[in-house]
């Protein structure tokens, strides 16, 4: 029987422990770590994520300042907003909540970014910390999230064959960077892949980001495998649901994560991790 990985009380009992940082922050200072959130446009799934961002910032003491732009808003004003935040002394962490609308071009947008304010370690700067092994960095979110996860079920990583499933620059890359990191041997499949079975069936580690619901199969898994869903999906009944066949791959995993409940709540706990980080050098 797998044992489910429960992200919402990791998530919640991080938040904990980051509330009394930032409330010590905050006394030492003399302010509250502070984030900026950019949206532009009314996607409904963004006003999600952005309300839930919001609202961890105040679970843990973090001022947020949400800046909702209008659909037509042009670039040259998204440019001098973020110019004036990358300014402000007070403002700590600065988020463009993606997908930008259509005349945005977020590849100009977000290296725009001072790299000490990008809380979501998008930038070149922050991604290529990552890379160096340069742990002042702030690393992207999600897969900061995945590793707690990972590490919260006791494995020891080092010589490990760790599978990454996608390689997307906001998790499938980082991901397997930061398990390489942790000494694993890291192995990254995609799109291209030729017989993907055949090599996730080797994985003790086996981190999905596809966005394919039932992508991975109990056939594709090892006895005893660590499985961390990252996909979220919509079933036939449109309720959530990750790329991992759930009831067919939690017999066989020592650990599995859930969707919903799994990967999701953790990305927000680093958001608030990440802008504590950038606070502590803001003042330093
Ligand atoms: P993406 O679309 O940028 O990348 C998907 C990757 O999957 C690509 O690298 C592609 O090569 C690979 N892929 C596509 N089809 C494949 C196949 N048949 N076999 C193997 N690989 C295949 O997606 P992303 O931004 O990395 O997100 C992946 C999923 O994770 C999405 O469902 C997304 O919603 C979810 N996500 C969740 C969180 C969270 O906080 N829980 C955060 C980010 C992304």
């Amino acid at each position: 029987m797998g044992k489910i990985i429960d992200g919402k009380a990791i998530s919640n009992a991080l938040q904990e422990r980051l509330k009394e940082q930032v409330a010590y922050f905050s006394m030492t200072v003399g302010r509250k770590p502070k984030l900026a959130v950019i949206m532009v446009g009314d996607d409904p799934a963004s006003q999600v994520y952005v309300r839930n961002k919001i609202r961890a910032c105040e679970t843990v003491g973090i001022t947020s300042e949400a800046y909702k732009l209008a659909e037509s808003t042009e670039s040259s004003y998204l440019e001098t907003l973020i110019a004036k935040l990358n300014e402000d002394r007070d403002t700590d962490g600065i988020l463009v909540q993606l997908p930008l609308p259509a005349h945005l071009n977020a590849k100009k947008i977000i290296p725009l970014i001072d790299p000490k304010k990008d809380v979501d370690g998008f930038s070149a700067a922050n991604i290529g910390a990552l890379l160096l092994d340069d742990k002042s960095g702030l690393y992207s979110c999600t897969p900061l999230g995945i590793m707690q996860l990972i590490l919260s079920t006791g494995i020891n990583l080092t010589g490990k064959h760790a599978v990454v499933v996608g390689r997307s620059n906001e998790v499938g890359k980082p991901i397997a960077l930061m398990l390489l990191q942790h000494n694993a041997t890291v192995t990254i499949c995609h799109s291209k892949t030729e017989d993907l079975a055949a090599v996730t069936r080797t994985a003790d580690v086996l981190v999905v980001a596809v966005g394919k619901k039932h992508l991975i199969t109990a056939d594709m898994v090892k006895e005893g495998a660590v499985v961390i869903d990252v996909g979220i999906n919509r079933d036939d009944e449109g309720k959530l649901c990750g790329d991992v066949d759930f009831a067919g791959v939690e017999p066989k995993a020592s650990y599995i994560t859930p969707v919903p409940g799994g990967v999701g709540p953790m990305t927000i706990a680093m958001l608030m991790t990440n802008t504590l980080k950038a606070a502590k050098r803001n003042v330093q």
